[in-house]
């Protein structure tokens, strides 16, 4: 998400400008490309800018669906993301004579180029990947994979039983029943 920063720089400092967007599915030749490779395949986002003294205060929401893997039975799922950042961008260059400024950014800041544009894919692309959880699931209740044969639990629901266990005859006749039904 490219954006030119130019109008709000030349409006009073305090100014503030709503910068929005969606992309549902990314387009992998677009300009949120950079955001496939986090990852994300749908985005809906909302970024407020504020003129302030060093540049452009942002303040963003968003919303993503973002590649994951449930963390107990391994499925690829879509994991629902929400964000809330704030990010503070410094001018580099008036934005009327276009000559660079006395005072430079911080050395690790955020800056805005000569062509006083923002691209916001890395930052959406870096707080998303923050906001996703760490253990998603693809459903709340997953049952996960079985501990003793590695079979999707929520595909078969079953439990294995001690040798010799009587139950386990039971088991297996359960187990042909069902065959027998497909
Ligand atoms: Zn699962
Ligand atoms: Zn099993």
């Amino acid at each position: 998400m490219l954006v030119s920063v130019a109008p709000l720089l030349r409006e009073a400092v305090g100014a503030r400008e709503s910068y929005d967007f969606a992309e549902s599915p990314i387009d992998p030749h677009g300009e949120n490309a950079g955001l496939l490779e986090a990852g994300v395949r749908e985005v809906d986002a909302v970024l407020n800018g504020t003129h302030t003294d060093p540049g452009i205060f942002v303040e963003g929401k968003a919303k993503a669906s973002v590649d994951g893997q449930c963390s107990r039975c391994l499925t690829a799922i879509a994991v629902p993301v929400e964000a809330e950042f704030a990010e503070q961008y410094y001018v580099t260059r008036d934005v009327i004579s276009g000559a660079s400024l006395d005072n430079p950014a911080p050395v690790d800041a955020k800056t805005i180029g000569s062509d006083f544009r923002i691209d916001f894919t890395p930052l959406l692309a870096e707080e998303l990947i923050i906001a996703t959880p760490f253990a998603p699931l693809c459903q709340p209740d997953c049952r996960g994979l079985c501990e003793v044969c590695g079979e999707d639990r929520n595909q078969r629901p079953h439990q294995h039983e001690e040798a010799g266990d009587p139950r386990w005859a039971k088991l297996k006749d359960l187990e042909g029943f069902q065959a027998d039904r497909d």
